[in-house]
């Protein structure tokens, strides 16, 4: 594919992207993007998609075989069911993460709202949020067992990370505010230091160095046993399923053939 073949268009209702990081990140963002030759659409938001076009609300119409949806985060459908106070679909707790009126029933995380101090504010559903909310979680259900007091969920973001690609990224971390290789290299060392296990984060972390120093590897070694592995839960989920097996499948492809 040669690179005039090849449009991308960042679509963005707000007056500058990223707007979680602040106005001068956001704009630095489209700066970064704008030269790599992407396209920055402002104050507009997708109507709808034929998969051939996409409509934005000023009436600008796009033909596009791929769209990349990136706007938000839909709360699981079995919360609807669920008999309690609801918050944007969320479910609605007190500061100690119980929901009111439902004896024994506590939420956290994404599908939870929790308040955030001031009236009518609640945390945002991240998982640095999430992490902290189970915890707290956890220990007041224990609490309320053993009859010791609740612990209120409190708590100040510690920053946010973004990266924009080519080894540049943008952050605002402890009210401080990086953009370019640093902000990058923030970004990465952050969730290196998430996986679980040494031995992951080691491989994971020569794995990335090799990648700065060779470019990035595009092939994948794939063994006997990661196959084995995949055909077994193939056959788990058909289980499940009640889809045909394998030999079901290909008994029936056979006998259309
Ligand atoms: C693209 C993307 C990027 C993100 N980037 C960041 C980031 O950079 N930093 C950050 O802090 N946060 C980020 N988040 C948000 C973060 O992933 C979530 O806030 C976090 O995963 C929430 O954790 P959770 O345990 O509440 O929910 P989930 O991680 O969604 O876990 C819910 C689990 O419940 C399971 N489940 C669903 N229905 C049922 C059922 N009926 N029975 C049993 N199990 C069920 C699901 O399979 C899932 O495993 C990102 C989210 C997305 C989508």
């Amino acid at each position: 594919m040669r690179e005039e073949d090849i449009r991308v268009a960042v679509i963005h209702p707000g007056k500058f992207i990223l707007p979680e990081l602040g106005e001068d990140l956001g704009r630095y963002s489209e700066r970064k993007l704008s030269a790599r030759k992407i396209d920055i659409i402002k104050g507009a938001r997708v109507a709808s998609y034929d998969g051939s076009t996409v409509e934005l609300s000023n009436g600008t119409r796009i033909r596009a075989t791929t769209l990349i949806w990136t706007a938000g985060v839909k709360v699981n459908p079995v919360i609807e069911s669920l008999d309690c106070g609801k918050e944007r679909g969320r479910v609605l707790v007190n500061e100690y993460l119980a929901v009111p009126g439902v004896n024994g029933l506590w939420a956290a995380g994404d599908c939870a709202a929790v308040p955030a101090g001031n009236a009518g504010e609640f945390y945002p559903p991240t998982a640095q949020h999430g992490l902290r909310e189970a915890v707290v979680a956890a220990k007041n259900i224990e609490a309320t067992i053993t009859g010791r007091a609740l612990k209120p969920f409190t708590f100040k973001t510690l920053g946010q990370l973004a990266t924009i690609g080519r080894h540049t990224g943008v952050a605002s971390m402890f009210g401080f505010k990086f953009s370019g290789f640093a902000a990058w290299a923030m970004w990465r060392t952050v969730y290196l230091l998430k996986l679980p296990r040494l031995s992951k984060k080691l491989r994971v972390m020569f794995g990335w160095t090799f990648d700065l120093v060779f470019g990035r590897e595009i092939e994948q070694l794939i063994t006997v046993r990661d196959v084995q592995g995949l055909v077994d839960r193939l056959a788990r989920v058909r289980a499940r399923t009640n889809l045909p097996s394998v030999e079901q499948t290909s008994e029936a492809a056979a006998a259309l053939n």
